[in-house]
């Protein structure tokens, strides 16, 4: 048996010493041929072996380089030095595998993000991504606690679709045609995909929603977690091109339990992360305390990871329509003073990014549960809301908003009558030939629902502080990129 060793993060913590072990990891730094700081991802600290002079022989001694894969083996001791309770006495030491500390891209200094987004495969190595990472492990597992505890059944909804009706974002075409223009065509030029792979036009995914409405319809209560698909040209720090949603469909929920619901939720995850993740959170609160330094006053956050964290846990999110949102914005002394490059003018509008991100951090300063939209901006399965007046037809749509991230939550009642939904297809020019399957839940033993889609990047963004997305994904895709 090889896997004979414990992990660093038990012996750091371990009451008892005095006692023998054997620790695997790569080495973080190598002091004055003495002291090495081994660190094997279990945590964010390093293990202090100590190698007695004339242990081992000049040659091994230089073979201690960063990025170095050792074994070492001995007493696990109270340690002397600052900075530790306990340090490893080595009484043997074995190099697994070198790393020429000259051409190894990680060296004992702050890199830039930019530099380590280059050097992905191997920034999990250092202290900010291997907390990144283990957060995002932690929130992943929280979200499935959650909703199993929930007795919410987790479904698998297909990455390639023959649907493209949608329209949540642009679509990623998938086929084994020939692309050097031979494919066939129809009559009119145009590709015909009969003999593509599916006999059909196929897409990746950009939302498992419509499938999960399905089998919300026998469950009553399920939820997704994949991958989703955009081919968005978006270059911002909030936007990829792969990305990950949660998105939880439910019978017999109207639009206030799915926002009591989705409010519940955010909490309940990232009170976990709180709690199971302490030692990387102190981590990245320092980081981002530390960057924000570096920014002018008007542009830091004002509060902690912490508090932020705590603050969102213990209070309630906001909630307000979209007609209450335009009217604060309207009358906002940012609009009066035309500080928004798109000024709020008129009911109807879309949100842009400027004017969430002013009502979550200026004037509300919590999260924001923003729900009955104008039924011209949003997607056709969102219900009609009911007494509107004419000019003012909303759905009951619900965004939830947070500080520095802007949206994060997006999802609605769905439209369970039939007429309506149908009126609505017609409207927005959604084929019903390619949706019978969607119709056929309105046909047979239809119901009130609800759902909602979080993109879990912007959740682990907003738990760790990141600012970028492609910071909090191991290998992200955007427009350009999709190295490694
Ligand atoms: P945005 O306006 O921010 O582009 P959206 O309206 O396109 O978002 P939805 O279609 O409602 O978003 O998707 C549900 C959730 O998925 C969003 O609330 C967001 O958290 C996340 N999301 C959407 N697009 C992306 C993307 N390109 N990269 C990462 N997360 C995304
Ligand atoms: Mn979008």
């Amino acid at each position: 048996m090889y896997n004979q060793r414990t992990k660093i993060k038990a012996l750091l913590s371990s009451e008892a010493t005095h006692f023998q072990t054997t620790v695997m990891g790569w080495v973080r730094s190598f002091r004055n041929n003495q002291f090495i700081a081994l660190n094997d991802g279990s945590t964010n600290n390093n293990l202090q072996v100590v190698v007695e002079l004339g242990m081992l022989d000049e040659s091994n001694l230089k073979r201690i380089t960063i990025g170095a894969c050792i074994r070492a083996s001995g007493e696990l001791l109270p340690s002397m030095g600052k900075g530790q309770k306990v340090e490893l006495k080595a009484s043997a030491i074995e190099i697994l595998g070198d790393s020429d500390a000259e051409t190894f891209p990680i060296q004992p200094k702050r890199h830039s993000l930019e530099f380590l987004r280059e050097n992905a495969h191997l920034r999990f190595r250092t202290n900010t991504f291997g907390a990144v990472f283990r957060v995002r492990h932690a929130l992943a597992f929280a979200i499935h606690q959650f909703f199993n505890s929930k007795g919410f059944v987790y479904m698998h909804t297909p990455v390639i679709t023959g649907s493209d009706a949608e329209g949540a974002g642009e679509m990623f075409r998938v086929t084994t045609l020939p692309i050097d223009g031979s494919a066939p065509r129809n009559e009119d030029g145009s590709i015909n995909f009969k003999s593509d792979f599916f006999g059909r036009s196929t897409n990746l995914t950009v939302s498992g929603q419509l499938e999960g409405e399905l089998a919300a319809m026998a469950f009553s209560e399920i939820y997704t977690f994949g991958p989703t698909f955009r081919a968005e040209n978006s270059n911002t720090p909030r936007h990829l091109a792969e990305f990950w949603m949660i998105e939880p469909e439910m019978a017999f929920y109207d639009l206030e339990d799915n926002a009591n619901l989705a409010e519940e939720f955010i909490k309940y995850i990232i009170r976990y992360a709180t709690e199971y993740c302490s030692e990387d959170l102190a981590f990245l609160a320092q980081r981002l305390e530390e960057e924000e330094k570096a920014l002018p006053q008007e542009k830091r956050s004002g509060m902690g990871l912490l508090e932020k964290l705590d603050f969102v846990v213990k209070n309630h999110f906001e909630r307000i329509t979209y007609t209450q949102a335009i009217d604060i914005l309207r009358e906002s002394n940012h609009n009066k003073k035309k500080k928004f490059q798109y000024p709020i003018d008129q009911w109807g509008i879309d949100l842009q990014s400027e004017h969430e991100r002013y009502l979550v951090e200026k004037h509300f300063q919590k999260p924001v549960i923003l729900t009955n939209y104008p039924a011209k901006i949003k997607a056709f399965y969102m219900r009609l809301d009911e007494n509107c007046p004419p000019d003012r037809q909303t759905v009951a749509a619900m965004d939830i908003l947070a500080p520095g991230i802007g949206e994060i939550v997006g999802g609605s009642q769905r439209e369970e009558r039939m007429d309506h939904l149908l009126r609505r297809m017609r409207e927005m020019h959604i084929p019903e030939k390619e949706l019978w399957w969607y119709l056929d839940t309105r046909r047979f033993g239809s119901c009130v629902h609800s759902g909602f889609g979080l993109g879990f990047e912007r959740l682990v963004q907003f738990v760790t502080g990141m600012n970028n997305i492609r910071d909090v994904i191991a290998f992200p895709r955007y427009p350009g990129n999709a190295e490694f």
